[in-house]
């Protein structure tokens, strides 16, 4: 199966859809382009008049087995048919306890783990942090610029990914400071040593605004996601891990976006040899079904009856879908994240050579950012032309999305094979050379 249009983008049936939702619709979220999904099928996504589009986006890193995988599809059909809902917080159910066992099996800490369910990306990191806080009976987080753990208010709080999240929503809660992301291709300030640099800065902060021994948690993306898919040096997770153990801080492993087997390690933060103490994840856990996941080590998650709960967290069609989706993590598709992104890298590795916009190309597995610069040499972002390059794509048949300044990012499905890689980027060298 290949890219393939049959009307105009978008068509007479995406065209009624996208008037209705102009009408009805919130107007806070940020579509870029005119894709109006109708039916998944593995790596495409087809649209209401039938066009066909190869998938870099995995609507945003979540369908990590494909879309409508049919082993998740049976899963989640045979569970709809036997028991919907019944909610944890007040009675029991086998699949909270085998999905646990499961992500107890994965984790990147020594166990025993306890495991917290919720239903979103959000929802798991506002868990992480209401639990650092309750376990130390510290006040305070730091966090990194740019990063983005999601939009309630507690998460937000800690989300500094772009103004327009945080403006006119003050006051967020107090407590919450920010450092530079360790960006080995924009460090802060220009510094030579963007590990030193960035260690300086939480050194800064707690001999003026936080002191140590009150900071609860340090929130980290393992790869910075929204903030332009930043693979931090491995030196400055191992000495933030120190700083933490030194400090008696908690690490928070944000890992929403790059958990789940994407970077073709079950966890991003594995990559830099490295434990947290609590790990936030929601979006590929489950194939498309909304859940959120924060587990820890046994003894930080210590929180008492009625300190913290969900309705619906853990809901047991998408635990059902979760359940599947480790299997199918476990067997094979981590591997081929980790193959299939290495060919990817592999290819790209010439582009900043080849295209004079192209500045950089980074990432772990199938978690990809190409930087897009105006000028090579002075690294300056290029959001506009980013921008075409999407809408480029797309009019070739090719989903992808933005992130950070001026980053493009690939984020397909875990089972993408070597063929649909190469498919993908002769679509987005074409798109790349049209919009430059
Ligand atoms: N954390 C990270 C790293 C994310 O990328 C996101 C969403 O993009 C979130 C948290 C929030 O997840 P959700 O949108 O499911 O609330």
């Amino acid at each position: 199966m290949s890219v393939q249009t049959v009307t105009s983008v978008p068509g007479p049936n995406a065209r009624r859809v996208l008037e209705g939702d102009a009408r009805l619709i919130s107007p806070s979220y940020t579509r870029g382009y005119p894709l109006v999904a109708k039916r998944g099928e593995g790596m495409y996504v087809f649209d209401a008049d039938g066009n066909r589009f190869l998938d870099f986006t995995a609507g945003i890193a979540v369908c990590s087995t494909g879309h409508c995988h049919p082993r998740v599809v049976a899963a989640i059909q045979k569970q709809a048919a036997e028991l919907i809902h019944m909610s944890g917080t007040d009675f029991y159910y086998e699949q909270m306890v085998e999905v646990a066992e499961k992500i107890s099996a994965t984790a990147p800490m020594p166990g025993p783990h306890r495991i917290f369910y919720g239903n979103s990306g959000a929802e798991a990191i506002e868990a992480g942090l209401k639990l650092a806080r309750y376990h130390s009976r510290r006040p305070y987080f730091i966090g990194f610029y740019n990063g983005f753990h999601g939009r309630t208010l507690g998460a937000l709080s800690m989300t500094s990914s772009k103004q327009t999240q945080r403006a006119r929503f003050a006051p967020l809660l107090p407590g919450f400071f920010h450092i530079s992301y360790p960006n080995p291709y924009r460090p802060p300030h220009g510094a030579k040593d963007v590990t030193a640099a960035c260690l300086e800065e939480l050194d800064r902060l707690f001999h003026t605004t936080t002191p140590a021994d009150e900071v609860a948690a340090i929130l980290l993306e393992p790869v910075q996601g929204e903030g332009g898919y930043i693979v931090p040096p491995k030196a400055f997770v191992q000495e933030l891990r120190r700083v933490c153990d030194r400090e008696g801080i908690l690490l928070i492993a944000d890992e929403v976006q790059s958990g789940a087997g994407r970077t073709g390690k079950m966890w991003a933060i594995e990559h830099h040899g490295v434990e947290p103490d609590i790990v936030c994840s929601a979006k590929g856990i489950a194939s498309g079904m909304p859940l959120g996941v924060c587990f820890a080590r046994a003894g930080v998650m210590d929180w008492k009856p009625g300190a913290h709960a969900s309705t619906f967290g853990g809901n047991p069609v998408c635990l059902a879908a979760a359940s599947v989706t480790l299997d199918l993590l476990k067997e094979s598709l981590i591997q081929n994240a980790a193959e299939v992104g290495g060919h990817l890298l592999e290819r790209l590795r010439g582009w900043p050579a080849n295209h004079s916009h192209v500045g950089e190309v980074r990432g772990l597995g199938l978690m990809i950012g190409i930087e897009v610069v105006a000028d090579q040499k002075t690294r300056t972002p290029d959001p506009a032309l980013r921008d075409r390059i999407v809408d480029a794509a797309f009019a070739r048949g090719l989903l992808i999305l933005g992130c950070g300044a001026s980053a493009l990012r690939l984020m397909p499905p875990l089972i993408c094979t070597r063929e649909q890689a190469d498919t993908a980027l002769g679509l987005l060298d074409e798109a790349v050379r049209a919009s430059a």
